[in-house]
């Protein structure tokens, strides 16, 4: 009876204050949410060099530093590694801080697999291919002429076994490997003169770097290798007749243009050279659980993301390149591309045999290529031309009615 009348008198006071504590308690959270999302913006990478977050207390922060063979937010190439920190710094909450530099910033360009190995850096961005001298295996890793398509050399990766070759292939040297970019097909480059056979290849001194440049040593050129940032200069003082950059992209901002007649497709020499995110062993296995799956996921999405970039940016260079600045685009001739394909398989059966890794590596290769090669020709390449032939149908119609 006491409790009823209890109720009966005080049940609206108690409504009215359970009330006005759900309208504290939402304020209160919209007002965290809100400033999580100011610190998330910030995460963004629009404090000090991008890298630097405080949401956590400073004694839970782990800094690492990345080095890389790229020049400091080099267009593409180089703009993946800041992209993977700002990515990590965000999905860590700021636990995981990685500080990029560019090459010569802290070791030279061809120094980064050394300061990876030896963890005067926790991890490292580059080519695997750059490390050929120490790791014969490490071309499949990155691009083999007339090989993997940018999707494929996922495909095989994360998929066909690739990656676990890769760890094998390193791990002797303290290194974790992860895929971290493509450029998809590359311009097969700039020449002075036109291609219309292979004699013309004859004695063509061109700046083409890996095994592309042992292929076309085999089919009578003369391969040189020399940093990006020459390339201009020895085309223009004819040092070489020709050379292989990247693509659209990457070349009009090096005016290869200027000092070049024509721009010959496709790039046979790299048709989707894969980039490497590298992480030394200890500070690997020093990371929790959850933060070895950011670091894993964040080179995933590097991975693709800089594919995409290209993608994008390379047709808007190319448009460019041909209608604004006349450059004369040329596909290479049948016989010359049947010529270093057949160099090519030649070049890639010497490497296998010359170390057992790479042989191991090779085998794993092959059998992917010969899988997915299958399956492209009723899928991705089927498609692209079938694509085409609506509006080749109608140009040949309408070249027969002139
Ligand atoms: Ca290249």
């Amino acid at each position: 009876m006491n409790q009823s009348n209890f109720e009966r008198r005080y049940s609206p006071l108690i409504i009215l204050g359970l009330l006005a504590l759900l309208v504290l308690v939402s304020g209160l959270w919209a007002m965290d949410r809100s400033n999580n999302n100011d610190n998330g913006s910030n995460q963004a990478g629009h404090q000090g060099d991008g890298t630097e977050v405080t949401a956590t207390a400073d004694d839970d922060v782990i800094h690492w530093k990345m080095v890389t063979t790229w020049p400091k937010n080099f267009p593409g190439l180089g703009s993946a590694p800041e992209n993977m920190a700002q990515l990590v710094n965000r999905m860590s909450n700021g636990r995981l801080q990685i500080r990029v530099y560019g090459a010569g910033e802290m070791v030279p360009a061809f120094g980064v697999f050394d300061a990876v190995s030896q963890g005067v850096a926790e991890m490292g961005h580059g080519g695997a291919y750059y490390w050929t001298g120490k790791v014969p295996a490490s071309v499949f890793f990155t691009a083999v002429p007339f090989g993997f398509t940018a999707n494929e050399a996922s495909a095989w990766m994360h998929y066909g076994g690739g990656l676990e070759l890769w760890r094998e292939a390193y791990a002797p040297y303290n290194l974790v490997p992860l895929a971290g970019g493509n450029t998809g097909v590359q311009m097969a480059g700039w020449f002075n003169k036109e291609i219309n056979s292979v004699a013309d290849l004859q004695g063509l001194k061109m700046r083409i770097p890996g095994l592309g440049g042992e292929v076309l040593s085999r089919a009578g050129g003369t391969a040189v290798t020399m940093p990006g940032g020459e390339l201009y200069t020895s085309l223009q003082t004819g040092v070489i007749d020709a050379t292989e950059w990247v693509g659209p992209y990457n070349d009009l901002a090096m005016g290869l243009h200027e000092v070049a007649k024509y721009y010959y497709y496709p790039g046979w020499q790299e048709p989707g050279p894969v980039l490497e995110v590298t992480i030394n062993k200890q500070a690997w296995e020093s990371l929790p659980a959850d933060l070895q799956a950011i670091v894993e996921v964040a080179a995933r999405a590097i991975n693709q993301d800089m594919l995409d970039e290209y993608t994008a940016r390379n047709n808007r260079a190319l448009t460019e390149l041909v209608e604004e600045h006349g450059v004369q685009l040329r596909r290479l001739p049948d016989d010359v591309i049947v010529a270093l394909h057949e160099a090519a398989d030649e070049a890639v059966r010497d490497l296998a045999a010359s170390d057992p890794m790479a042989a191991k590596v090779y085998e794993s290769y092959k059998r992917f290529a010969e899988g997915v090669k299958n399956y492209h020709h009723v899928s991705e390449q089927a498609y692209i031309n079938a694509r085409d032939l609506k509006d080749a149908r109608a140009a040949s119609n309408e070249a027969a009615t002139q």
